[in-house]
């Protein structure tokens, strides 16, 4: 995107300098002492370049300018189908593309690949006792604190609702068991503070460590996906490793 602005400017600065060429010469001819007619017959190379420019500079102009415009609405759109309007973290869709490629690496060089799935408890209360805008500030705290505990190669997205997915890269099943206790202890222990009153929440995680036999990112996600829904029955606030079915946290 920086790369396209640069050109961008590029562009713009030479047909300035074009432009401004064009304009000196256009004043040179109507106030040169010299006749027209002396002008036209001198075959230098500004008049041989000028009609060409005259004839040339719409057309290209107008198309360059069509096409920073298609580029400019495709970025813009682009930036749109992949982030989350509410929090402004990838969505489903990015959040997936990525773990497939991630995944496809990670298998390729035989490294660690880890995801965590994180789902709000009792989120359903916030929106009851305290309505639905005071529920979106609530997923807005969480992923500020998510944000806090995330290392920077760490992908957060919104999965959906009140649900989110950390892809660990590099990281095996010990490290992201810390991380996500680190995850689940920030939230407890942090404050929602909405107008003056303090609430607070917590989150059950499931996460899921690449295996030989995984096919797909999916078949990561999916056994994430069952850690949480353990989480979820043995109390919430609380870990589950998906692969050894063990419980790590209470
Ligand atoms: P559990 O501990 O089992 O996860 O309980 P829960 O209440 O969190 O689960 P449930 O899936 O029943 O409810 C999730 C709620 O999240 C329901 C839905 O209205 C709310 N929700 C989903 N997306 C948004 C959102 O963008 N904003 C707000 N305010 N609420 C949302
Ligand atoms: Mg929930
Ligand atoms: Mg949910």
């Amino acid at each position: 995107q920086q790369d396209s602005s640069i050109s961008q400017t590029a562009l713009a600065t030479i047909f300035l300098f074009i432009g401004m060429f064009m304009l000196i010469r256009g004043i040179y001819f109507l106030v040169s002492p010299t006749t027209m007619a002396t002008i036209l017959d001198d075959n230098s190379w500004w008049n041989i370049l000028t009609p060409i420019f005259a004839a040339t500079l719409p057309v290209i102009g107008t198309t360059a300018y069509l096409l920073m415009c298609s580029h400019r609405m495709r970025t813009r759109w682009e930036i749109a189908a992949s982030t989350d309007y509410l929090t402004g973290l990838p969505n489903r869709r990015s959040v997936v593309l990525a773990g497939n490629l991630t995944f496809h690496s990670a298998q390729r060089n035989k490294m660690a690949l880890s995801v965590a799935v994180i789902d709000v408890d009792h989120f359903k209360n916030i929106n009851d006792r305290f309505g639905h805008d005071a529920g979106d500030l609530a997923l807005k705290h969480i992923v500020a604190v998510l944000e806090t505990i995330g290392r920077k190669m760490d992908l957060l997205g919104r999965f959906g609702g009140e649900e989110f997915v950390v892809l660990l890269e590099q990281t095996n099943h010990e490290q992201a068991l810390v991380i996500a206790q680190r995850m689940r202890l920030a939230v407890q222990h942090s404050v929602f503070d909405l107008t003056g009153q303090a609430i607070t929440m917590t989150v059950s995680i499931g996460i899921a460590t690449i295996q030989e036999a995984d096919q797909s990112f999916d078949n990561l996600l999916q056994r994430a996906d069952k850690a949480l829904y353990m989480a979820k029955g043995l109390g919430r606030n609380r870990v589950e490793f998906a692969d050894k079915l063990m419980t790590v946290s209470t």
